[in-house]
């Protein structure tokens, strides 16, 4: 089939390499000329594990292209696929614009009758607004689908490729032969592929994130109870999670989510609650206490060493709002990093892949650490704020001996308490009992 996916992001970039996979011919679009031309030379402009080699598997196999041309992508396509950002507006709900800019471009390129699939997270009412601007532009026939995209950054190939089921919201039957036929490869071990209407597509998407995000924030919540009590979370945890109407996913307390997508979807669902009149009250919670959570660590680095940081020396490992990736946006480091600064303290950063795009989101005071070990060199204290694989067998003699102090506040609650007792560390950990 010929696929058109327009916008080159983690959810672009992943759809046009893994379609061009199973044998599809693809052509990906974006508007950013920097990225596109890092992609014609067979460098993927994010770090997702494994798909550099995908991208350039399917460019070798003439299958799979890139070009900054947009509305060529369209002619080029069957089937298009929108996959450009959506967001957040200063009112919390889904900025439109970057998704009605391309529905504008499909309609003066229309030049057969076409599928297409909105595949960016969008408010319900959406679809009928892609083809209302496209109709604006042609009167040639076309459909729209909703398709919105579970995929995880970090595991987003995976996930693309086994799916746990395909959400595709349509107006009528006519569309669905084409898309089974281009999901099949996909769902060979039985997953469904839902056919729904439009609007709940719409909906699933924005409600499967914001249950995930009330699981983290509950937990959280569930945490500083925990503490409060003298109990222990991860006890608690596998307790709760043991229970096969619980499950055990998305029930680890820490330092709070970030990314691109819960918070701003968070934020959207409440947003169109206000607008149809229903108050989103329960995910507006998870995300006031998320706000919270995200500065737990900062908080208790005050309680140990004051607010006035002036002089002191404090180490950070974990940049990326989670492992896997080198996304930054609503990662906790945002929040914490500028505050310690403007508390005085000197911050030396580690992150396995997210150090570029950090030395242009945090402040230029930050120093950035070639490993984590030399990030511990003389600090007062070592923050966690992700998860990395790399950070949770680290060698604790030699950290301990690095620190001026043998202080970790850990975000992510690594390390057993006992060990860390052993080790004669002052050790802070999130619903779990302080080590002195
Ligand atoms: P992103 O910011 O990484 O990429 C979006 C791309 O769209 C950018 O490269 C941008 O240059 C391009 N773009 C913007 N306007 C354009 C235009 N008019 N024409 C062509 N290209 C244009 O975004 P992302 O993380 O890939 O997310 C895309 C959508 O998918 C969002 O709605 C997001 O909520 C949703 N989503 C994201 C994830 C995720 O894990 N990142 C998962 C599921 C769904």
């Amino acid at each position: 089939m010929r696929i058109g996916v327009i916008g080159t992001g983690y959810v672009g970039l992943v759809v046009g390499a893994c379609l061009a996979e199973t044998g599809n011919h693809v052509v990906c679009a974006d508007i950013d000329k920097t990225k596109i031309k890092s992609l014609n030379k067979g460098r993927s402009p994010i770090y997702e594990p494994g798909l550099e080699s995908l991208l350039n598997h399917n460019i070798s196999g003439n299958r799979l292209s890139f070009t900054t041309d947009v509305g060529a992508c369209v002619e080029h396509a069957e089937v298009v696929f929108i996959a450009v950002g959506t967001p957040p507006g200063e009112d919390g709900s889904a900025d439109l614009k970057h998704v009605l800019a391309v529905a504008e471009t499909i309609g003066k390129h229309l030049n057969d009758e076409k599928i297409i699939i909105t595949k960016s997270t969008v408010p319900v009412g959406t679809a009928a607004k892609v083809r209302g601007t496209i109709e604006r532009f042609s009167s040639q026939q076309f459909s729209v689908c909703s398709n919105p995209e579970f995929l995880k950054e970090g595991d987003a190939i995976e996930d693309f490729m086994k799916p746990d089921r395909i959400v595709i919201g349509i107006e009528s039957d006519k569309v669905e032969s084409t898309l089974e036929e281009l999901y099949h490869p996909f769902v060979r071990s039985g997953n469904p592929i839902l056919f729904m209407d439009i609007a709940s597509a719409e909906i699933t998407k924005y409600a499967a994130n914001a249950m995930l995000a009330v699981r983290i924030s509950f937990m959280n919540q569930i945490a500083a109870l925990c503490e409060a009590a003298g109990a222990d979370v991860d006890q608690v945890r596998k307790g709760v999670g043991s229970d096969s109407r619980i499950g055990p996913a998305f029930l680890h307390a820490g330092s709070g989510y970030g990314g691109s997508c819960f918070p701003k979807d968070v934020s959207a669902l409440v947003h169109i609650g206000d607008e149809l009149g229903i108050d989103m009250s329960i995910p507006r919670t998870a995300q006031e206490w998320n706000e919270y959570q995200k500065e737990v660590v900062l908080r208790k680095l005050s309680n140990e060493l004051g607010d006035d940081l002036t002089g002191r020396k404090i180490a950070i490992w974990g940049l990326s709002f989670k492992p896997g990736t080198d996304d930054l946006r609503e990662a906790t480091s945002l929040s914490i990093i500028p505050k310690l600064i403007e508390r005085g303290a000197q911050v030396i950063a580690h992150d396995p892949q997210a150090v570029e795009l950090a030395r242009k989101a945090l402040p230029p005071e930050v120093g950035y650490a070639t490993d984590e070990y030399s990030a511990c060199k003389e600090a007062d204290a070592l923050l966690i704020l992700t998860e990395w694989l790399q950070y949770r067998r680290p060698d604790l003699s030699r950290i301990k001996s690095l620190l001026k102090h043998p202080l970790i506040i850990d975000g992510r609650n690594l390390f057993n308490i006992a060990r860390m007792e052993k080790h004669g560390f002052t050790y802070l950990s999130v619903g779990r009992r302080d080590v002195r």
